[in-house]
């Protein structure tokens, strides 16, 4: 995921530009500033790359998250379907605009299981929300059937699947709305950073607003302006999206990268059968900053994961199972409803039914699964070190695991 990689020359630049003229805020100012608009540049830079008609900078891409659920009327008794593996981000910003998260299964492409989805949808159901996972999608033409049978929004927190795509089509500009987040660990990074894509004209004009404490910038200056609605400040800084402006240039080169170091990586894996890799949708569209792939059983992986650990290679092998930010078997803090403020009854109800709630076909994907991070940095020698190393601590466990048979 690591755009921060290729850090350099280009993104000193860019900041450069803002530093000349020290207006390191995204509106007004506009003689001492000189032309500089970085903000509106990348956006416009957004629009051109990814194929969508418009782009809303944030501050995050948790704030992006939230303003496309603001923007697309997505409140207080609705719910929002999402899967039991992502970042917290995805629920928080749920939480934020008074929603309840329905947290649903994963299959084998670690995305939401259409399956699951059907069986979770209710009256009061209002958006699905898909996570592309680890650079990759979800089965979309699934869920964006369901959502058209169901007159429900599909809304795609692509944060981690930049530059991915679907058929032709860029990851977070295929739903009503999508998001990228562009922190220090993405596949381009602005330091801190996000944006809302969308093809719909009022959802953009929402976003603008409500990154902007609801100024709806069309007064002769910022005093002018009025607030057709309630908004907060989600706006990014000059300085990030000036960052974002070297990173985007970069990014054919940075996928370039991350498919060859994958696919390469990949090889190395395949020539052990009882490995198996995640089911990519569209595998043409794979943005490859991890390579997730399957042991037989937890307990083969769980002795896989302790065996690269004792051999110091387990860096950059991520065993989301036992992780504290990915997947639900570890949010105490959602599942105990621990919130610093009172959430309203129907997200408490909801939340504390997560401890009750059948997560096992999810544990039987989670458990199983090996998420290896594809760095931007590795020479060909490395890959094929790190290949070698990480096939010979797995054939070790299988073999171990035959003779205590
Ligand atoms: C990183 C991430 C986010 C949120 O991004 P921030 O910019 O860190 O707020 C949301 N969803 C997913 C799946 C992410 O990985």
């Amino acid at each position: 995921m690591p755009g921060f990689e290729l850090w350099g020359a280009e993104e000193r630049k860019e900041v450069n530009d803002v530093l000349e003229t020290g207006i390191l805020m995204r509106y007004g100012f506009d003689g001492p500033r000189k032309g500089i608009w970085k903000a509106k540049e990348l956006e416009e830079a957004i629009t051109q790359t990814f194929g969508c008609k418009y782009a809303q900078l944030t501050s995050s891409g948790t704030a992006a998250l939230t303003t496309a659920m603001a923007a697309l009327n997505i409140g207080a008794g609705d719910e929002v379907i999402m899967p039991s593996f992502t970042f917290v981000a995805s629920f928080e910003a749920v939480l934020s605009v008074g929603a309840v998260p329905v947290l649903v299964d994963v299959d084998d492409s670690l995305t939401l299981d259409p399956e699951a989805v059907r069986k979770a949808i209710t009256p009061k159901t209002k958006c699905i929300m898909p996570v592309h996972m680890c650079g990759s999608m979800a089965d979309l033409d699934a869920l964006a059937s369901i959502c058209k049978e169901h007159n429900l929004i599909l809304l795609e927190d692509a944060c981690q699947s930049i530059g991915g795509s679907y058929k032709g089509k860029s990851l977070g500009t295929i739903g009503h709305a999508g998001t990228f987040s562009f922190d220090f660990v993405k596949t381009i990074t602005c330091g801190e950073g996000g944006v809302v894509m969308t093809n719909n004209e009022e959802v953009l004009i929402k976003s603008d607003g409500y990154t902007d404490h609801g100024h709806d910038h069309k007064g002769v200056d910022r005093g002018a302006d009025l607030h057709p609605f309630i908004g907060y400040n989600f706006r990014i800084s000059e300085l990030h999206a000036a960052v974002g402006l070297a990173q985007i240039k970069k990014l054919d080169r940075i996928l370039a990268i991350q498919r060859a170091n994958n696919k390469l990586l990949r090889s190395y894996l395949e020539q052990i059968p009882e490995i198996s890799f995640r089911t990519i949708p569209d595998p043409a569209g794979d943005n490859a900053s991890f390579l997730s792939w399957f042991l037989p059983t937890e307990e083969l992986t769980r002795a896989a994961v302790a065996e690269m650990k004792a051999q110091g290679i387990l860096p950059g092998n991520f065993y989301w199972y036992d992780n504290n930010w990915h997947y639900i078997r570890k949010w105490d803090h959602l599942k105990q409803a621990t919130s610093l403020y009172n959430l309203n009854d129907a997200q408490k109800t909801a939340l504390l039914k997560l401890q009750t709630q059948d997560f096992s076909a999810s544990d039987a994907i989670m458990g199983r699964c090996i998420s290896t991070a594809i760095s931007l940095s590795w020479t060909e020698e490395q890959i094929r070190e790190k290949g070698e190393k990480m096939a010979a601590a797995i054939r070790k466990v299988l073999q171990e695991q035959t003779s205590n048979a």
